[in-house]
């Protein structure tokens, strides 16, 4: 254990999601992943960790493990799934993409959109998958997972240098594209972002389906990041991923400011919705 376990300061509250069912009408529970539905990503080996802890346990320096985890791990992969089968949006934490195949990271236990693309790929049909991750921090996780794979695009804007320290400049390959971004950057920088980068490479890929990696904690008012995109903002980086492929689903990653999480991904719910 390396410091003791406050659960009640962590900022991946499940307060998180309590916000926004409360603001937000019209979501439905999902079911859990099965585990083999979870082994298309991860190892056994860590799976059983997950499940065997019957305590509150530190599984790195700032994720939280419990007796509940591996049901919660399961519920939001399931959620992610359940969204890439019906085009949704699922609201789920932990979130999942600093998660690595073989350990947590990052308030991650399993890899939420990693698991949601190889089931549209394995039980959906779909061959060629782009995930855009638009959360502050780089979802190396899901970046190391599909980093080999040239059938699941990866794209990530993130705030750089940063937490977790990966996704810099000279990351990128066919199918791999990292934009860092400085601290401070707005509404501004991610909309060039997309018209010089995102849109471009993505296109050029032809996805049959993006994934949305969709964290609010480059916001303005985020508290572990310094970011300045605005609720507008928010709506148009949805609106602009949804255009981007005949099929669109979103999975929520971070975001810590219970106060402006409920307008945020409403944001992102309507420009979904207007593409
Ligand atoms: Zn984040």
């Amino acid at each position: 254990m390396l410091h003791p376990v406050d659960a009640h300061h962590h900022p991946d509250s499940e307060q998180r999601i309590a916000v926004l069912l409360h603001a937000l009408g019209g979501a439905r529970e999902g079911l859990p992943a099965s585990r083999a539905q979870v082994e298309r990503v991860h190892e056994p080996e860590y799976l059983d960790l997950l499940a065997s802890l019957e305590r509150d346990t530190w599984l790195d320096g700032d994720t939280l493990g419990g007796p509940t985890s591996y049901e919660a791990a399961l519920l939001a992969a399931g959620c992610a799934i359940a969204a890439v089968e019906a085009g949704g949006f699922a609201l789920v934490r932990p979130p999942g993409h600093h998660a690595l195949p073989d350990h947590a990271m990052g308030f991650c236990l399993v890899d939420n959109i990693a698991i949601a693309a190889r089931h549209a790929q394995d039980a959906l049909g779909l061959e060629r998958i782009a995930i855009v991750d638009w959360d502050v921090h780089h979802g190396n996780g899901t970046d190391a997972i599909f980093h080999d794979d040239d059938s699941v695009l990866f794209v990530s804007l993130h705030q750089w240098p940063f937490y977790p320290g990966t996704g810099g400049p000279g990351t990128n390959d066919d199918t791999t594209l990292n934009i860092p971004l400085h601290a401070g950057a707005g509404d501004a920088e991610y909309a060039a972002s997309f018209s010089e980068l995102v849109e471009p490479t993505v296109r050029a890929f032809d996805p049959e389906l993006v994934l949305v990696s969709a964290g609010f904690d480059a916001h303005e008012e985020d508290p572990l990041a310094h970011m300045a995109v605005t609720e507008r903002g928010f709506e148009e980086l949805a609106r602009r991923s949804s255009q981007l492929a005949p099929r669109v689903a979103a999975v929520l990653e971070g975001g810590y400011n219970l106060a402006t999480l409920p307008r945020l991904v409403e944001a992102a719910l309507r420009g979904f919705d207007a593409a």
